[in-house]
């Protein structure tokens, strides 16, 4: 088509033979490079078994002694993901294997609309300290641990919650005293703007909830805006 276009723009003209085919090899080196981007980007949505190296690291942090979860159960999962400075990184997570391919197609969607999150590191890179991981902004799904000041555990211990930009969403409880991560105090006031601030309705919130996740910010009790859990 573009070899018509081309031609029909040029047929008269003086335009060389010599320039017209450096035009088409121009094309054909912009569509290869283009086609290439593509193919490496898709490429870099990916699920896979847990690698031994990953599970390793895991060892001792998220999944310490007498985790009940099977590490046949999850899966290592890589996406690539935009910060709010535009700035692509890659992102890898550790969840429960049934929502895997969900979290893969929900991240591809967001990567394709630039929405900004800033990290997606697995939390055993903070020592799966909850809190350090949280400060740093951190998104994370796995971690074998209880719910905060309880003997439950919780739903991040069987892979199937996930924490997105959670300096900016915080966990608010017992009307306002409790604020986790404690540096995110300024963003427990939902009016205060921020550009991985989660609203009700939103793109994130959206494509969450058409895959079957239920938002912790509509919680009754506690809000919990950076969780999301299926
Ligand atoms: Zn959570």
């Amino acid at each position: 088509m573009m070899v018509i276009i081309i031609n029909s723009r040029y047929m008269h003209s003086r335009i060389s033979v010599f320039r017209l085919c450096f035009l088409f090899f121009c094309f054909i080196i912009f569509a290869s490079s283009a086609f290439a981007r593509l193919q490496s980007e898709v490429e870099a949505f990916r699920l896979r078994p847990v690698p031994d190296s990953i599970f390793t690291l895991m060892q001792g942090r998220s999944y310490p002694q007498g985790c009940m979860v099977k590490r046949s159960d999850l899966r290592y999962v890589e996406v690539l993901h935009y910060d709010a400075q535009g700035r692509v990184k890659r992102g890898e997570l550790v969840c429960h294997r049934s929502i895997a391919a969900d979290l893969v197609s929900i991240f591809r969607e967001l990567y394709k609309a630039r929405y900004p999150i800033e990290s997606m590191r697995l939390i055993d890179r903070y020592g799966a300290d909850d809190e350090r991981s949280m400060t740093a902004n951190n998104t994370s799904a796995f971690n074998y641990r209880h719910i905060a000041g309880t003997s439950r555990l919780s739903n991040h211990s069987w892979g199937r919650a996930i924490d997105v930009n959670p300096l900016y969403n915080p966990l608010v409880a017992r009307g306002g005293t409790v604020v986790q991560p404690r540096a995110g105090r300024r963003w427990a006031n939902r009016s205060q703007k921020s550009p991985y601030r989660i609203v009700q309705g939103d793109l994130l919130y959206r494509l969450f909830r058409q895959h079957g996740f239920s938002w912790g910010g509509s919680w009754k009790k506690r809000k919990d805006y950076q969780h999301f859990e299926k």
